[in-house]
């Protein structure tokens, strides 16, 4: 989503809103309706990541020429992000009464979910991630008792050896009953699989996360919590992130080796559709379907993005 939603999409708005504070947007149709429409976070791990899958795939995204108009999110994503920004504003809500503070500053969960879907152009599955909200209070009715809210999509940031920024954003950070900081990570998928819990502990994301967790918490902080949600058929797991102490241990270096080879490939002065290629089937064609450049790789600069690319006996 957008994080300067008055300056950027404002013109499209279907409703009158102004930017409150950076993440925090209100409706000035309704001035108490607080709602947190957030972007990803500017130099997070998504981009790093690129660069460790596949320099080709950091370049055909950073170093080419920018993209005319904006994508519509997949699917997925736009279900994701519909249900992020109705537990953001649930819990909003209970940090408010927590505080002893107005909760209807905060906009009904559901209602900000419909008004956003409208903005963004992702009505259709709106209906969807409100089921799944209502789902998720029934599921978790006990969560005002136990978790004392601190943070709600709060971007956290970092110099790693003192000269690449790390952003995240991270999605709610709690304090439970003996007085631990929790950084919990809402995962949404359309079908919960125990694969999930085994994934996670080598998501360079989730470290990340815990990194930056630790440096703005110290000694309070206790670790994250992924809270998984399937969104259709709805299911729910809650769970420990199990720790990974020498990727924890090497996450610095290793962000640091993959800025340097990003900074080796620019200062070589080499075209952009020329930087080193994964070309690997598992890379290439990984577990959500084709790298998105695929067909760049495969037949040079002018082919289409991938989009529905299936193979084709030749
Ligand atoms: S298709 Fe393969 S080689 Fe090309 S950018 Fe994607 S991952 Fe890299």
């Amino acid at each position: 989503m957008s994080q300067n939603l008055s300056a950027e999409v404002g013109r499209e708005a279907p409703f009158p809103i102004v930017e409150k504070e950076p993440g925090v947007t209100t409706l000035t149709s309704q001035p108490n309706a607080n709602i947190i429409y957030t972007g990803p976070s500017p130099r997070g791990w998504h981009r790093l990541q690129l660069a460790a899958e596949c320099l080709q795939k950091y370049a055909w995204k950073y170093e080419g020429p920018k993209q005319e108009g904006k994508r519509a999110p997949s699917a997925p994503l736009a279900k994701g992000s519909l249900i992020h920004l109705a537990l953001a504003q649930h819990y909003a809500k209970m940090r408010a009464r927590q505080q002893g503070d107005d909760p209807e500053e905060w906009c009904d969960p559901e209602e900000a979910v419909r008004l956003i879907a409208e903005l963004e152009g992702t009505g259709a599955y709106a209906e969807v991630a409100v089921e799944a909200y209502r789902a998720h209070c029934i599921q978790y009715p006990d969560d005002e008792e136990e978790m004392k809210i601190v943070g709600i999509e709060e971007m956290a940031s970092t110099k790693i050896a003192g000269k690449y920024l790390f952003t995240g954003r991270l999605d709610l950070a709690y304090e439970d009953a003996a007085g631990r900081i929790w950084a919990m990570d809402h995962k949404t998928t359309g079908r919960l699989t125990a694969r999930h819990k085994q994934f996670y502990p080598v998501s360079g994301q989730l470290i990340g996360y815990s990194h930056l967790s630790r440096e703005k918490y110290g000694e309070r902080y206790a670790g994250m919590k992924l809270n998984l949600i399937q969104h259709t058929n709805t299911k729910f797991e809650r769970l420990t992130l199990p720790r990974s102490p020498n990727l924890e241990a090497r996450f610095e270096q290793t962000v640091v080796d993959i800025e340097e080879s990003i900074e080796r490939m620019q200062a070589s002065g080499r075209d952009f559709d020329a930087w080193p290629k994964a070309i690997n089937e598992l890379t290439c064609y990984h577990r959500y379907g084709p790298c998105d450049f695929i067909n760049q790789c495969r037949y040079g600069l002018e082919a289409k993005k991938a989009g529905n690319w299936a193979w084709t006996d030749q």
